[in-house]
């Protein structure tokens, strides 16, 4: 990979860890979501990202994954909750992708959020040019049931493109038998999950996550049209949430704009993810260029 492409990786990197490492300071018992995610991504902007990779995801208890405040969301932490915060921006399209999980007031569930952190730490320890996927997801799999949980088998590490979040290959969470091998200069995003519930996530009815299709097709509805353009020009294919829609589209029109533009199969909805069995669910997340010195971009 050449230097000048490595330096944006690490510049924009940098920018999610220091977010990250700066929403630590922001969750406490009775502090707003909605709060804690405007501040992270305004964190992000402040510090020279070009735009966002994905609505910051905080995610909830056996909530897994996909959730981000909705406009006007009054969710406030309570003691407990096992938080997953998950951020990413991009600098000119080069995308960073990271995540932790945080136990708001106390340390009950220890277990359960360092074993995700302590798969995470195995598989980066394996990253390089050639080694099989299944193999990494072993290692996370031994990493999480040696301290009595289970991965999620359904959701899964990424390859990350240029302004595209999921390109190319994924990353499993268990030995998926896989022969595919990671490729020199490939950039990947590994996040392992655990839980103490079944190891599976479902679709829930909420979606607060869309990404444009790339279908064009007419119609006639304004506020569809509105949300398309702005969508297009802002995020490309790049996932976005209701509340940045907000900021352009007011009121009623979101909802009749996004109903039309779904009808349409022009945007791609991400429903909110949920344990199967309702168990606590834990994630951590690093993104990565395969070398033979590997680079974690987000550390
Ligand atoms: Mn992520
Ligand atoms: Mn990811």
């Amino acid at each position: 990979m050449e230097e000048e492409l490595i330096e944006k990786y690490k510049k924009c990197g940098k920018i999610a860890s220091e977010a990250r490492e700066f929403s630590r300071t922001l969750i406490k018992e009775g502090a707003k979501t909605l709060d804690i995610a405007n501040a992270i991504e305004e964190k992000m902007m402040s510090l020279g990202a070009t735009g966002f990779a994905f609505p910051t995801n905080l995610s909830i208890n056996s909530v897994a994954a996909h959730s981000t405040p909705r406009i006007n969301d009054d969710t406030v932490l309570k003691k407990g909750d096992i938080l997953k915060v998950d951020l990413g921006c991009h600098v000119d399209g080069i995308l960073s992708d990271t995540a932790y999980t945080v136990e708001v007031g106390g340390h009950d569930n220890k277990d359960l959020v360092d074993a995700s952190h302590e798969a995470l730490k195995a598989a980066l320890d394996i990253v390089k040019p050639g080694v099989i996927v299944s193999k990494i997801g072993a290692v996370i799999e031994d990493a999480i049931k040696q301290k009595g949980f289970k991965p999620i088998a359904n959701l899964s590490g990424h390859e990350i493109g240029e302004y595209e979040l999921h390109a190319g290959i994924t990353i499993p969470n268990f030995d998926n038998k896989s022969s595919v091998a990671l490729e020199e200069g490939m950039v990947v995003a590994i996040e392992p999950f655990a839980t103490n519930g079944f190891g599976k996530v479902i679709d829930t009815k909420e979606s607060e996550i869309f990404r444009l299709t790339g279908e064009e097709r007419p119609t006639r509805q304004a506020s569809a049209r509105k949300i398309m353009q702005f969508a297009a020009e802002s995020y490309q294919f790049l996932p976005f949430c209701r509340r940045w829609i907000a900021k352009k589209v007011g009121g009623f029109g979101i909802e009749i704009g996004m109903m039309e533009l779904l009808r349409n199969g022009m945007l791609h909805q991400y429903p909110v993810l949920k344990e199967e069995k309702n168990g606590m669910v834990s994630q951590h997340e690093h993104t990565v260029i395969v070398l033979d010195k590997p680079i974690v971009t987000t550390l």
